[in-house]
């Protein structure tokens, strides 16, 4: 949800596509609102970012929260080896919804999926945990180097020596920053996204194209900070309204996410993957008629070819007004039964027909307004202290700009509880309107627990962990959640879908 620049609000924007830069940990909201992504998902394993692949130093992660935070989740980000999704495949086949909702779930899913969580995946879970909280850290302590080191001030010496012209000088600090970055954060992006995944037969993607993805980011960023420009603009209201700067950026987030959530899907997911309408007709057709009765229109139902990259399963909604849709991944359509993909479509239907992105959209700008007010009070102090040892003394220098990152990432990592706790309401939302609109409350249990079980997350985290790590509520809940709500057996009305007729 968020992204791009309706004119001054470009400037805004740019505030928002610093968090993009190296080092920007999770600047953006990360779990706020159509996330699905990497933390919590609805597996445990924090895998940022709906590639699941990719992604590699902070600036992926930014990159990561913030795609995450555009679409609007998955119903499982998770993951799901391939022989889990063999064995998956020999669950029975349920295809009739109707049945499902007859017979009572003879299997003790809350038993399997605990069983399910063995010490290996409690290893894998353990250490994406671990993750979530030492990329924010080492995005600030990468930006205190480039302070601290001198080398922030000595490439702005170098832009202006090489122009005259602010913004071929903000191009050429950029550019020096964007590769700096890239190659310090790469060992930290390689071990979380490359050999990590790998280990754990997460990934189907070889060394040089999963490289090669990971240079997508550097150079989106280039293109719409740099050549656009947006970090100029950025610095401009910072140099007008030295005291209220801040406010001028919050505003400004607002269509910048509005038009960053448009795009999304029409200009940057398709740089990764080919998205085309469902392959497998008999599916479709089945597909087509839940989506049919919660009023999505058959065309903004795709398929996704993510196995290219991964063998985690997930589905999530991207896109805004026209451009929204929702997203089935190819593991998905292969390693689920009919229904339980049903389900699935059900959940991201939810996200859709309940205008998550929007609600996302809000969030995140409360958030931004937050973001900037506290990083400017921080940055001022800040610069009055150290200034004269990182050579510069006013905000406004170019030569700043590792300290907005150092500065918005540590704020929105103590955000972080707070817009997690937000995604997973919208998620437990979509999870009820799945289930009103199929019920298929056991199809939807052994989704979860396909997901869960398979993607080696940890479905009981301490709540220390599930607050800041889990824009997803935890795979036990999501089960139990399932299996129990059914208001038309009891004759109760449902709480969020309503029938059209
Ligand atoms: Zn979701």
């Amino acid at each position: 949800m968020l992204r791009q620049r309706p004119s001054r609000s470009a400037l805004l924007l740019a505030l928002l596509l610093l968090s993009l830069l190296p080092g920007a940990g999770s600047a953006l909201p990360a779990s706020a609102a159509p996330p699905d992504s990497a933390r919590a998902t609805l597996d445990a394993a924090p895998v940022p970012g709906r590639r699941p692949h990719a992604a590699p130093d902070s600036a992926r992660r930014a990159y990561r929260a913030w795609l995450r935070q555009l679409r609007a989740h998955v119903v499982a980000d998770s993951v799901a080896r391939v022989d889990s999704l063999a064995r998956a495949d020999s669950l029975p086949r349920a295809d009739s919804l109707a049945q499902t909702v007859a017979m009572p779930p003879p299997r003790d899913y809350v038993a399997e999926v605990r069983a399910n969580f063995t010490p290996q995946n409690r290893a894998y879970s353990t250490t994406r945990a671990a993750l979530g909280f030492i990329e924010p850290l080492y995005g600030i302590l990468l930006g205190l180097f480039f302070l601290f080191s001198g080398l922030s001030a000595w490439m702005r010496d170098l832009a202006q020596r090489l122009s005259r012209h602010s913004y071929v000088q903000v191009l050429v600090y950029l550019t020096l920053y964007l590769v700096l970055g890239f190659a310090l954060g790469f060992p930290l992006a390689y071990y979380r996204d490359f050999a990590l995944e790998h280990r754990y037969g997460l990934s189907a993607q070889g060394f040089v194209p999963w490289f090669l993805e990971q240079l997508i980011p550097v150079l989106v960023s280039f293109g719409f900070l740099g050549v656009v420009p947006l970090v100029k603009l950025a610095y401009a209201p910072v140099r007008r309204f030295p005291g209220h700067w801040w406010l001028v950026l919050g505003l400004g987030t607002l269509p910048v996410i509005v038009a960053g959530a448009f795009l999304q899907p029409l200009v940057v997911e398709p740089l990764t993957n080919r998205f085309t309408p469902l392959q497998d007709k008999r599916l479709e057709a089945r597909i087509l008629e839940v989506a049919e009765r919660a009023g999505i229109p058959a065309r903004n139902v795709l398929q996704a070819d993510m196995s290219r990259q991964t063998r985690k399963i997930s589905a999530y909604v991207s896109g805004f007004g026209p451009s929204q849709r929702i997203v089935l991944w190819d593991t998905t359509l292969k390693g689920m039964t009919t229904d339980e993909i049903l389900f699935v479509v059900g959940h991201e239907a939810g996200h859709y027909r309940l205008h998550h992105m929007w609600w996302g959209i809000l969030f995140i700008t409360g958030v931004s307004f937050l973001l900037f007010g506290l990083s400017a009070g921080f940055m001022r102090w800040a610069v009055g202290r150290w200034g004269g040892r990182w050579g510069f003394s006013e905000l406004h220098d170019i030569a700043s700009m590792p300290l907005f990152i150092v500065a918005l990432t540590l704020f929105s990592f103590v955000a972080q509880p707070g817009m997690n706790a937000f995604s997973r309401r919208l998620e437990r939302d979509a999870d009820t309107f799945g289930l009103e609109l199929t019920h298929a409350n056991d199809a939807a249990a052994r989704a979860f627990m396909k997901l869960g079980s398979q993607n080696r997350s940890n479905p009981e985290p301490s709540p220390f962990v599930e607050s800041f790590e889990y824009d997803h509520p935890p795979l036990i809940e999501r089960v139990r959640f399932a299996l129990s709500y059914h208001p038309w057996t009891e004759g109760r009305p449902n709480r969020l879908y309503v029938p059209k007729d």
